[in-house]
């Protein structure tokens, strides 16, 4: 089955969009322990495999649990796998951080395709909102054309073209 995997530091609002996206309430479960590496979900929607890979960078972690998720991550991308699409999620309020650009860097580098969803994109104007995305494309060096898709879970803006872009991935 063709793969979509979706990653993003902790409290992204990964959980919230992956709920949306599919209309279901607490699909993906949201950890008791914030910041603790889980596993890596896996749940199917016809024939398409959805991958939740475990929220990164949570400040208040320890090293050890940085390790178990960098061994975690890299044991799933260095899996032969069939990869549709990776929806790489970044807060649209705030500067990517270190990791999120990593994120972005090796998935550029694999040649893995992938779009950026901005999350929470409610919590801005419109201007800000056009602002930010500006200055994180530069920042992340997407190409012009690179595939940026401004989201909220709250207000359900960018779903559809995030639906969109996974259906086209897929087929
Ligand atoms: P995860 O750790 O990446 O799975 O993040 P969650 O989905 O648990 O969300 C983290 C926090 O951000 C929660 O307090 C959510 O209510 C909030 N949040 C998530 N998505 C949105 C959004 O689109 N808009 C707003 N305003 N808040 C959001």
């Amino acid at each position: 089955h063709p793969e979509v995997a979706f990653a993003g530091r902790s409290n992204v609002g990964k959980s919230s969009l992956l709920n949306k996206l599919f209309n279901r309430k607490a699909l993906a479960k949201v950890s008791s322990v914030p910041g603790k590496t889980s596993t890596i979900n896996f749940f199917s929607v016809d024939d398409v495999d959805f991958v939740d890979l475990p929220g990164y960078g949570f400040a208040k972690v320890a090293k050890s649990e940085k390790a178990r998720w960098s061994e975690l991550i890299e044991g799933y991308f260095n899996q032969e796998r069939r990869f549709a699409l990776v929806v790489s999620l970044i807060d649209i309020r705030h500067p990517a951080t270190d990791l999120d650009v990593g994120m972005v860097e090796f998935l550029s580098e694999t040649g893995l395709p992938f779009i950026i969803a901005l999350t929470k994109a409610d919590k801005l104007s419109n201007m800000q909102r056009g602002k930010q995305v500006a200055a994180l494309r530069k920042q992340l060096r997407l190409p012009k054309d690179h595939v940026v898709i401004p989201c909220s879970a709250e207000k359900g803006t960018g779903i559809d073209e995030l639906r969109k872009r996974i259906e086209e991935a897929v087929s």
